[in-house]
């Protein structure tokens, strides 16, 4: 656990009793703070009891004896509309924050100078933040990995000189965290509902508080997402912005518009920024070509990983996340030797990719997390063909219909859940397919046909394109299932 000693008898409301507000109360209590802590779900606060939190109804709290008001970041700041503590807390003029916050301020008291790592973008950070974890570990280095992925930040080891914390952040955590810099102009609230862009300068992020923000920040890229609670893309991007302003050094992917747009704006400023592209660019940076990840500083460039046989990292979109992690691991000394260690032992995440177990020459693959096409569109790419696909749930709006062009990979698809007859449609007469009804189906049968290709490596892919709950809780259960199923047939070697 960090004890956050920088609040010590500062009274403080929190709002939000899910794992990680449970862990950020007894962090603070710990520190001395006087925490007063809230949840609209009855059961919540039964378990902060049980850990032995205070609570109190925050409607009846007099706000104006509040410090500050530790929000849990799934919970409304701006939209759809702010939460009802956001306007008891704004009322009061008491500041909000989020547990990332609380860390910064933590490091910037008793270890300022320790390294850490925060890591965001709308796709990647979770496989990211995982791969330069395990590089750093396995170079032997002290590494706290957690935030939006695994454990919540404060129940981490405290920031120490020879220990680095690695943190993947979500954009609602970065508008919880001024140390970043606080919105540029006008309420973001006000700067959407008029659809005004908001000024990318990150001369304008700064404020005076800035100066506490990561040792290295990564933006791995921007796209539509979590509009319901940003408002409009200027302003989901100028969140993400913030990361990499107040980071000591930048590392920006730069091959979508919004953070192009970033890189270049931080550039102009002169802030220390590192890019990373599939094109070679006369900028300093990292760029990738099928398997091959190159370094370009000056006019020089050279390879520095090959990924090839690397099963955890299959893919374009894993080139860009094994090169933004090569970057991470060079700006903090690690030697190319020890990061290709690293590379090469990398397990991969749960769910994604992931493969769970080979038999003969055919490979089965848990992409369980894909349940929109745009992901599953990475996972078909990252084949060159003899694709056997087990997909359908709770289909998306649009269906598979954007994956039309890569049918000519599938061997032969395998239709679970409700999606069945939408997917039956758009795969036509294009690809052959059977209505499996269940996954169990899916994987016997899928096993079976793939068993037979002629194909060098034919592939047994789960990567649904689906929600899952329709016949599962979540995408987790399912891929458990996926990896249970496959590994109970005859003589498959595990492999994950
Ligand atoms: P996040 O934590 O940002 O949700 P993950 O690392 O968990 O990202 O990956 C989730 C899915 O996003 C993957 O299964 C893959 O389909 C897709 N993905 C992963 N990395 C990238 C990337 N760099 N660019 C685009 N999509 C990606």
């Amino acid at each position: 656990m960090t004890p956050i000693t920088c609040m010590e008898g500062r009274k403080l409301a929190l709002f939000g009793l899910g794992g990680s507000g449970i862990a950020t109360a007894l962090a603070l209590k710990a520190g001395g703070a006087d925490v007063l802590a809230f949840d609209d779900n009855p059961k919540s606060i039964e378990r902060a009891h049980a850990a032995g939190l205070t609570t109190f109804d925050l409607r009846s709290a007099d706000w104006s004896d509040f410090a500050g008001f530790v929000l849990t970041p799934g919970v409304p700041l701006t939209h759809p509309e702010p939460h009802w503590t956001v306007e008891l807390a704004t009322a009061a003029g008491v500041e909000i924050i989020g547990d990332i916050e609380l860390f910064c301020r933590e490091r910037a008291k008793i270890a300022p100078d320790a390294p850490f790592v925060a890591i965001t973008g709308t796709n990647g950070k979770s496989t990211t933040t995982a791969l330069v974890a395990h590089v750093l570990r396995t170079a032997g280095y002290d590494v706290q990995m957690g935030g939006n992925i695994g454990t919540a930040i404060l129940s981490l080891e405290p920031p120490a000189p020879s220990r680095v914390h690695v943190i993947e952040m979500s954009s609602f955590q970065i508008d919880l965290t001024p140390s970043f810099g606080s919105p540029p102009t006008a309420a973001p609230a006000e700067a959407g509902a008029q659809g005004q862009a908001v000024d990318l300068d990150p001369g304008l992020l700064r404020d005076e508080r800035v100066g506490h923000g990561p040792t290295v920040g990564l933006l791995m890229n921007i796209t539509p997402d979590h509009l319901d609670r940003h408002g409009t893309m200027e302003n989901y991007a100028a969140i993400k912005a913030r990361l990499v302003a107040s980071a000591e050094l930048a590392i920006v992917g730069i091959d979508d518009a919004p953070s192009r747009a970033i890189f270049e704006s931080l550039a102009r400023s002169g802030h220390r920024v590192l890019t990373i592209s599939q094109d070679l660019l006369p900028v300093d940076g990292y760029h990738f070509e099928g398997s091959k990840i190159f370094a370009s500083f000056g006019t020089s460039t050279s390879e520095v990983a090959d990924l090839k046989g690397i099963g955890a990292l299959r893919g374009a979109h894993n080139a860009q996340n094994a090169a933004a992690a090569i970057a991470i691991a060079e700006a903090l000394g690690l030697q190319p030797e020890e990061i290709e260690a690293g590379l090469a032992s990398f397990p991969g995440l749960a769910h994604r990719m992931e493969q769970v177990g080979r038999r003969g020459h055919v490979v089965f693959i848990n992409d369980s997390k894909a349940t929109n096409a745009d992901s599953t569109e990475k996972a078909l790419l990252s084949f060159e063909g003899g694709i056997h696909w087990i997909l359908g749930g709770k289909a998306k709006a649009g269906g598979i219909e954007p994956l039309r062009p890569l049918f000519t990979k599938i061997d032969k698809a395998y239709l679970i859940g409700d999606a069945t007859e939408m997917f039956a449609a758009s795969l036509g007469n294009e690809v052959p397919f059977v209505r499996c009804g269940t996954l169990d189906n899916a994987v016997a049968a899928a096993a079976e046909d793939a068993s037979r290709s002629g194909a060098a490596e034919p592939v047994v892919l789960l990567s649904p394109a689906c929600a899952s709950y329709d016949q599962y809780p979540n995408f987790e259960v399912r891929g458990d299932r996926f990896r249970e199923l496959v590994r109970a047939l005859p003589g498959v070697e595990m492999r994950g």
